[in-house]
């Protein structure tokens, strides 16, 4: 690519019959823009690393509630302690005691619900024939992180990360138009924080 450019101190020249000209245009090689490749990379985390937050349907006035752990959760199941829901719109609670569920995310396609209480998540919308959901507002970074990407390192060797788990559709090239379209919608229906 090439562009017209005056060189350096010869805006102008005296040409011979005295007359003021603007000197030629001299041809310079303009850099074409390089385009960093976005890149993803597969840090092991798991559907379980997100299960701190789930965002879900209050079953009284079915705004949007809150799904927290009760106690600070240990890092090798961040799962398990009980949890509490709790809704800022109507101030609604309830407490889940139990601790022997078995997390499922997108893998096995236990649908847009949280892990407790079975609420729909807040997070939900229609997408590629298919619901694209997220349980907060990091897992939607994440999945967006993932779909925006030219490059993804996935370490599908263990087969437990969530990138690794994320279903079909989702990772084919052709739908991330709309996937990243239906995270966009998910992102405005975020609570303010
Ligand atoms: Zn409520």
């Amino acid at each position: 690519m090439w562009t017209a450019a005056l060189p350096p101190g010869a805006a102008q020249r005296q040409a011979g019959d005295g007359c003021v000209r603007a000197a030629p245009p001299v041809m310079m090689p303009v850099r074409p823009e390089v385009k960093m490749a976005k890149r993803f990379v597969d840090d092991g985390r798991t559907c379980e690393a997100f299960s701190d937050l789930f965002l879900v349907q209050c079953p009284r006035c079915q705004g949007c509630a809150s799904v927290r752990p009760l106690h600070k959760p240990v890092p090798s199941a961040p799962h398990l302690p009980m949890r509490r829901l709790t809704c800022g719109t109507c101030a609604s609670t309830q407490e889940w005691p139990r601790a022997d569920i078995q997390p499922i995310g997108y893998s096995i396609h236990r649908g847009p619900v949280d892990w407790y209480f079975n609420r729909p998540l807040w997070l939900q919308t229609p997408c590629c024939g298919h619901v694209l959901f997220a349980y907060n507002s990091a897992h939607l970074g994440y999945l967006e992180a993932f779909v925006s990407a030219d490059l993804r390192d996935v370490a599908r060797h263990h087969n437990q990360s969530l990138a690794s788990r994320l279903p079909q559709w989702m990772q084919l090239q052709h739908n991330h138009g709309e996937v990243l379209r239906g995270l966009k919608r998910l992102q405005a229906r975020l609570p303010e924080a």
